[in-house]
């Protein structure tokens, strides 16, 4: 077994605390990850608070995890000891259903995607996230940084990116399309920076009056303050896109009336309470209102792949395990630009 140290929640509400526990010893397809840096998202502290509904404890959070590979299993093809890996929100499903073939893990049709923490695996174990200094992962479920990309500013895309990447790209967001991006958080800042990149007409929609000059330099081509009255009245009828990164309840509606006839607006945001939408909103205009989780593993290398030749990483804060409880803090009051990421080293 790998000994790890790292920080745990030991329930719905008890703070972040050390914690030690054991990886399993790596198998012959397993990669030994040290992790060097881990991006926080706010579904960490939605599920260490089972906001979700779903929390098994302990829990070590913490899926946007970058580090060094340590050791790899006889059989492993593509990593060698001191290259760099990174490890998302997943770390196994079924492997044979349609949507695992299709690349879609995360959607696995038997439900057997392994969340690479709050999950369970095959042996009954529960798996522990990023806020550790080792993991070890099936080599299947492991991805390459570019070299060119700071490893630290990398490591949110594991999450926040391919969160954003992946919607994104399915519903067509490119030259001659206007996307909108609600909230400006982790995941809504590399939902623009990716609008951006591949040459969308891109408005950013947000609460904070204090975010609107960062969003035009992060590639907003318009920022809309919701606070304002009457915000939506001259975009009505406009967006081929929407998506919605909001952390929080909030009204979804008026952002329907911002679509074109037979457009999609998506969350990908995962607030505690049900989403209202009057029928109204869809029926006018056939108009869809989707959903999203993560993307799959090959689109996560994709991604990658696409922010080594864009250049593209997070905007990050460093922080360090001590203050963990209070970043968490400072995520929920929108007081990060624009994702923390904790360095292993301060463990
Ligand atoms: P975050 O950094 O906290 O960003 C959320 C943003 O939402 C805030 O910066 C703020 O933007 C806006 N916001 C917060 N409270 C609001 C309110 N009451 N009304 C309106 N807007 C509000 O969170 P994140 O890490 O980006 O995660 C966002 C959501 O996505 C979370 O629910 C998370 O669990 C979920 N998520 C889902 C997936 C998936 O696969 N679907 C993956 C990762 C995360 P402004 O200040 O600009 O208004
Ligand atoms: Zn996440
Ligand atoms: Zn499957």
């Amino acid at each position: 077994m790998v000994a790890t140290k790292g920080y745990a929640v030991q329930s719905a509400t008890t703070p972040a605390a050390p914690f030690a526990y054991e990886h399993r010893e790596p198998g012959e397809k397993d990669v030994l990850i040290d992790i060097r840096f881990c991006g926080i998202c706010h579904s960490d502290i939605h599920q260490a608070r089972n906001e979700w509904g779903n929390s098994m404890y302990p829990m070590v959070p913490g899926h946007e995890i970058v580090g060094t590979v340590a050791r790899v299993g006889s059989k492993v093809k593509k990593f060698k000891v001191g290259d760099i890996a990174a490890v998302g929100c997943m770390v196994d499903s079924c492997r044979e259903c349609a949507s695992c073939k299709a690349g879609e893990e995360q959607y696995c049709d038997r439900g057997e995607t392994l969340w690479t923490y709050n999950g369970r695996d095959k042996q009954g174990n529960l798996t522990f996230g990023g806020y550790g200094d080792h993991i070890v992962v099936d080599e299947a479920f492991v991805v390459s940084v570019p070299k060119n990309l700071d490893p630290a500013a990398a490591a949110p895309l594991l999450c926040a990116g391919i969160t954003t990447y992946s919607p994104l790209k399915h519903w067509g967001a490119g030259p001659g399309k206007k996307i909108g991006v609600v909230g400006l958080g982790g995941l809504g800042h590399m939902a623009l920076k990716f609008s951006h990149a591949f040459g969308a007409k891109t408005v950013q929609f947000t609460t904070s009056a204090n975010k609107v000059e960062d969003a035009k330099k992060l590639g907003a081509d318009e920022v809309i303050l919701t606070k304002d009255p009457d915000w939506h009245v001259k975009h009505e009828g406009t967006f081929d896109f929407i998506l919605d990164c909001v952390s929080a309840p909030h009204d979804v509606t008026p952002y329907m009336a911002l679509l074109k006839r037979d457009s999609t607006m998506c969350t990908v945001g995962i607030p505690e309470s049900p989403i209202q939408l009057p029928a109204f909103a869809v029926a006018a205009g056939r108009k869809s209102f989707s959903g999203s989780a993560i993307g799959g593993i090959n689109e996560t290398q994709e991604m990658l792949d696409f922010c080594g030749e864009h250049n593209i990483v997070s905007d990050i804060e460093m922080t360090s395990f001590d203050k963990v409880n209070e970043a968490w803090e400072r995520v929920i009051k929108g007081d990060v630009k624009y994702r923390f990421v904790l360095d292993l080293k301060t463990l």
